[in-house]
């Protein structure tokens, strides 16, 4: 495991150091599986594989941070109060991009979106957001009815793979009665219907 180090002033071995310090094994390796598959993504969508594979690994660097510091740090920085009223879930995306430049020291705008977004989607998407999206989707841990399917439709056609994903998520969520995050049915109501 190695990634470029244009994007942090820490070393890649510090890097990934921190990141299996900050969850536990399982969480660890779906990391490293997302960038792997990132890295595939963006050989067969022309962009950028370092990147790519680097934005896959760190995606679900704070899935593991303690509620009540989430709380304060969604209190004390510039985040929508409104998050108060949502769960870790949609925190470790949005948020999860403040630990990422605390910690990691990456600020880079394009990968830091891309983690912003990777589990609400969004109803813009640059590449490197759609990679990483479904990647955390399609990577080779992933088993659910229906995985074999996301697959096939994500390496042949990124955006419907995007469009699958959001119908499938709606579909879990309202299934088990979820709140629905507002952004998650917009970007829905954009990449998943076939009429607009
Ligand atoms: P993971 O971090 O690798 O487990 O994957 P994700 O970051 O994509 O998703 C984390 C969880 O957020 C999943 O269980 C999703 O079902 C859930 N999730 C995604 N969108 C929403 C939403 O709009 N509302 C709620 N309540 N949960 C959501
Ligand atoms: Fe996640
Ligand atoms: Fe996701
Ligand atoms: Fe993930």
């Amino acid at each position: 495991l190695f990634f470029n180090e244009t994007y942090s002033p820490l070393s890649s071995d510090e890097i990934i150091a921190k990141e299996k310090a900050n969850m536990n094994n399982k969480r660890f390796q779906h990391c490293v599986r997302v960038s792997e598959t990132s890295r595939k993504l963006a050989k067969l969508n022309g962009y950028d594989e370092d990147k790519a594979a680097l934005a896959g690994f760190v995606h679900d660097y704070a899935k593991q941070v303690p509620i009540d510091e989430y709380r304060e740090v969604i209190k004390t920085q510039d985040f929508d109060k409104d998050l108060l009223n949502w769960n870790r879930a949609i925190w470790h995306g949005i948020v999860g991009t403040y630990f990422i430049t605390r910690d990691l020291k990456i600020t880079d705008p394009e990968i830091l979106q891309a983690v912003w977004r990777h589990t609400t989607a969004d109803t813009e998407m640059t590449t490197l957001d759609k990679i990483v999206f479904m990647a955390d989707f399609i990577e080779p841990g992933r088993d659910f009815p229906g995985v074999d399917e996301a697959r096939k439709i994500t390496y042949e056609d990124l955006d419907a793979g995007v469009g699958y994903q959001l119908a499938h998520t709606l579909e879990f969520l309202i299934e088990n009665r979820n709140k629905i995050y507002p952004r998650t049915l917009e970007a829905y109501n954009v990449w998943s219907v076939k009429s607009k």
